[in-house]
């Protein structure tokens, strides 16, 4: 869904398509203004639908604790997407086991290689998955045999061939959370 409170709307047309996953940027417009966009599109989301937030790295720490305690007290978000630049990882770790709420890595963790240095580091978190430019589907499972990864799948602009092998992929090393393949243009990366 794009930044902002066109999100209140849009969730919308992405249910009816039979998306229960949305995924809201943040850390667009003044904070106050999005905290209470956030706990309207709370209120007006089905039960049964699961949100995430995406900071893309954009967030200070103390804006990063606001939306935690907000999203803690709301108890709805599924997670938080990379809240803080990759250079900031203690401080993501720091929030991770301060908040209730996950946190999941995304930039920090463009290749495959820096995902197992992450969890190497003790990332306990979720890592975004971005099949099309992770690395090896081999590498991915070895990974996944070698540790307890929580994973979500995401995509990156591909071709539905590559989407289909990215779907596959996904089963067989089954993460449980929903795939961030989203409809069209309301799935914004
Ligand atoms: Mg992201």
């Amino acid at each position: 869904m794009p930044a902002g409170n066109t999100a209140l709307e849009t969730w919308q047309w992405g249910w009816q398509k039979g998306q229960t996953a949305f995924k809201w940027k943040i850390g667009v417009f003044p904070l106050e203004q999005e905290l209470s966009w956030l706990e309207q599109l709370v209120n007006a989301l089905p039960k049964d639908s699961q949100l995430r937030l995406d900071a893309n790295g954009g967030l200070t720490v103390a804006e990063a604790e606001q939306w935690l305690k907000y999203s803690d007290a709301l108890g709805k978000v599924e997670f938080m997407e990379q809240p803080l630049s990759p250079r900031q990882f203690q401080e993501m770790q720091e929030l991770d086991a301060t908040f209730h709420t996950p946190l999941a890595l995304d930039e920090s963790v463009g290749t495959l290689r820096q995902l197992e240095t992450c969890y190497q580091q003790g990332w306990q978190g979720i890592f975004v998955v971005k099949c099309a430019i992770a690395g090896s589907p081999r590498y991915l499972q070895q990974l996944c045999q070698q540790y307890p990864l929580d994973l979500v799948f995401s995509s990156v602009m591909e071709t539905s061939v590559a989407r289909q092998a990215a779907f596959r992929l996904a089963m067989k090393v089954s993460s449980h959370r929903a795939l961030g393949f989203g409809v069209n243009h309301w799935f914004s990366e």
